[in-house]
C-alpha cells in the first residue's frame, strides 16, 4: 500500500495535452452521518484508483474508483450491518470563464482527494443501509426482529372496533 494521500499535486505529473496516468493511492475515509446514525468506514483507508487525463487548454479529467464498506445499524432491524459501496466518480477541471467546468476539489492543480472521496462515497450510498437486501425488519405490532422470528410470526388480528359497536346495537 502506498503512503496515504489526502491531497495530490496533479501539476507535478507534468502531463501534456491528451496524456493520461493511472495511479493507485491510499485515501483516508472519515465516518459518515446517514439517517441520524454514524457509520464507520472499513477499511479506514482504501486503495483508490485515480485516472488523470490532461485535457486541452490545461484542464484535467479525473475518475476515482474504490470499494468500501460501512459499519453501523441496519435501518430496518437495527442489528449490525456492513453494507458494501462501490464508488465510481468523475470530475472535470477546466480553467477558464465557465464556472461549471471548475471542480470544487481542484485548487491550483492540487486535488483534494480526501474531500472528493468522502463526498463521492456519500453520493454512492444506497437509499437504505441494510444488514442484507431482503432484511425483514421489525414486526410493526410487537417489535420483534422478524429475521430471527421467522416467516410464521403473526398476530391474531384485532377485531375491528366498529364490529364491536355493531354488536351492541339492538335490532327490534
Ligand atoms: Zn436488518
Ligand atoms: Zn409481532
Amino acid at each position: 500500500m502506498p503512503a496515504r494521500t489526502d491531497s495530490f499535486d496533479l501539476g507535478r505529473l507534468r502531463l501534456t495535452s491528451g496524456e493520461g496516468r493511472r495511479l493507485v493511492l491510499e485515501v483516508g475515509l472519515d465516518p459518515l452521518q446517514f439517517g441520524g446514525e454514524t457509520y464507520a468506514i472499513t477499511p479506514e483507508a482504501v486503495a483508490a484508483t485515480l485516472d488523470i487525463s490532461r485535457t486541452t487548454h490545461n484542464g484535467f479529467a479525473l475518475r476515482l474508483r474504490f470499494d468500501a464498506s460501512l459499519r453501523g445499524p441496519c435501518m430496518r432491524c437495527l442489528e449490525p450491518a456492513r453494507p458494501a459501496v462501490c464508488v465510481d466518480s468523475r470530475e472535470v477541471d477546466q480553467p477558464g470563464d465557465v464556472e461549471e467546468l471548475r471542480s470544487p476539489y481542484v485548487e491550483d492543480e492540487v486535488l483534494d482527494l480526501r474531500g472528493w472521496a468522502r463526498d463521492a462515497l456519500a453520493l454512492a450510498l444506497p437509499v437504505q443501509l441494510l444488514c442484507r437486501a431482503d432484511c425483514a425488519g421489525l414486526c410493526p405490532t410487537c417489535g420483534i426482529d422478524l429475521n430471527a422470528a421467522g416467516p410464521d410470526h403473526a398476530h391474531e388480528r384485532e377485531p375491528d372496533p366498529r364490529w364491536a359497536k355493531l354488536g351492541e346495537l339492538k335490532f327490534d
